[in-house]
């Protein structure tokens, strides 16, 4: 993917051909959420306008055709993350609500008392907050991998961390506050010599890594499809199929059953054990268009275009006076994290926006990297495959504005 390239797919997003207070849009919030091409939008207009209907109970034409939407889309998110079968691929609301399930189902019934969860301190809240449920209920304890000033895993803390008593280990892919690409492979295997399940946190990596679990050879995997440039409201839970059969219910309702009856009731096979209740019936179409979509340019050439500006932002940035980076690892996604001396990042953020341009300020949900770093928020410009040189020059510009105003 060229600058120019970027530039042409730019044409696809509807929410990106505008202005804001007056400027040219420039937006660098892809990792909070990304925004949809007209494929997508077009995807979900043609589901309702041709296909709706709830899926997998009727025996009428739209039920059908509701359900083999559905049922595709599931089968294309195995193949773009490379599943062994589709019946590993679970339809959650997200991120959030895979890590939810995981730790409620699979802790609750192979976590004791002593059992350790080993996390990462680089994770974000929804990697670290349903495992202190979890270990709450059952007595196990939450250990944590310290990160360097580089903002990278202390990979001999992680040895060190490791032990018999780990159950579970539960790592992000790229961290959504620094950018860092995390060594999973070898996270992975040390897990699985030790015994050890792991779970990947992909949220930040499905839209700019190219992702293969069968290679990875992980356990669980787990986004959103919001920021994969797909509707909200609809994730993955990947999970291998004999972990995911061992695994009790998360939540009862209709569809998740076999039989019911008062005295006892039998549940559906994997995944629709774990898709109670009527689901997001048009999300996953819109996923499936947004996969389509991605995968049509390439997840390899998005990264690469990433990295690029990443590196062309990176060189730039440190030429203003006072900027520290958050997060200076080697491998890296594009996810730029910084502070400015004196200035609060909030102010950054409306000073920016004044001129159209569109960043995160605050925490970004992973607060014990702020208190890693001792600072109490930061900026964070990051990249989608819209973007180009052309932004990375407007935001650097307006940084400068910043510094102008209030430095
Ligand atoms: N993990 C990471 C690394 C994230 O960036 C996010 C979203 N900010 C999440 C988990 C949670 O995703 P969601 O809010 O879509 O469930």
């Amino acid at each position: 993917v060229t600058d120019a390239d970027s530039d042409r797919y730019r044409q696809d997003f509807p929410c990106l051909q505008q202005e804001a207070h007056g400027k040219p849009l420039v937006y660098l919030d892809s990792a909070a959420t990304s925004q949809k091409p007209r494929a997508v939008i077009d995807a979900l207009s043609r589901f309702y306008e041709t296909s709706y209907s709830n899926v997998h109970r009727g025996a009428h034409m739209l039920s059908e055709r509701a359900t083999e939407a559905y049922e595709g889309a599931r089968s294309r998110v195995a193949q773009f993350i490379g599943a062994a079968d589709s019946r590993e691929i679970v339809f959650v609301r997200g991120a959030t609500e895979a890590i939810n399930l995981v730790a409620a189902s699979y802790g609750r019934v192979n976590f004791g008392p002593g059992d350790e969860i080993l996390l990462t301190e680089m994770e974000h809240h929804s990697n670290i907050v349903p495992w202190q449920l979890v270990a709450e209920q059952t007595g196990a304890v939450i250990k944590v991998v310290p990160i360097s000033d580089d903002g990278e895993l202390m990979m001999d803390r992680f040895d060190e961390l490791l032990g018999e008593r780990t159950k579970m280990v539960a790592v992000g892919h790229v961290s959504n506050a620094l950018g860092t690409i995390n060594p999973l492979k070898a996270i992975i295997e040390k897990a699985h010599a030790q015994g050890a399940r792991v779970l990947v946190d992909g949220c930040q990596a499905a839209p700019r890594v190219p992702v293969d679990v069968t290679e990875l050879g992980c356990d669980f995997y787990v986004f959103s499809g919001h920021k994969l440039y797909g509707p909200s409201g609809i994730g993955v839970l990947y999970g291998r199929q004999e972990l995911l059969e061992a695994m009790p219910p998360y939540q009862g309702g209709g569809e998740m059953i076999q039989r019911v009856t008062f005295d006892h009731t039998t549940y559906a096979k994997v995944p629709q054990k774990f898709e109670a209740g009527t689901p997001n019936i048009a999300g996953p179409v819109g996923l499936h268009a947004a996969i389509d979509y991605v995968d049509g340019i390439g997840l390899e050439a998005i990264f690469e275009h990433e990295r690029d500006l990443l590196a062309y932002a990176t060189d730039a940035i440190r030429e203003l006076p006072g900027v520290h980076l958050i997060g200076t690892a080697p491998e890296k996604a594009g996810i730029l994290s910084f502070v400015l001396e004196g200035i609060h990042p909030h102010d950054i953020g409306t000073i920016l926006d004044n001129q159209g341009i569109a960043v995160r300020t605050g925490h970004h949900c992973a607060q014990p990297v702020m208190d890693r770093f001792q600072v109490p928020a930061t900026t964070r410009a990051s990249f989608g495959l819209y973007n180009t040189r052309a932004d990375v020059d407007a935001f650097i510009q307006g940084l400068q504005e910043v510094q102008d105003i209030l430095g």
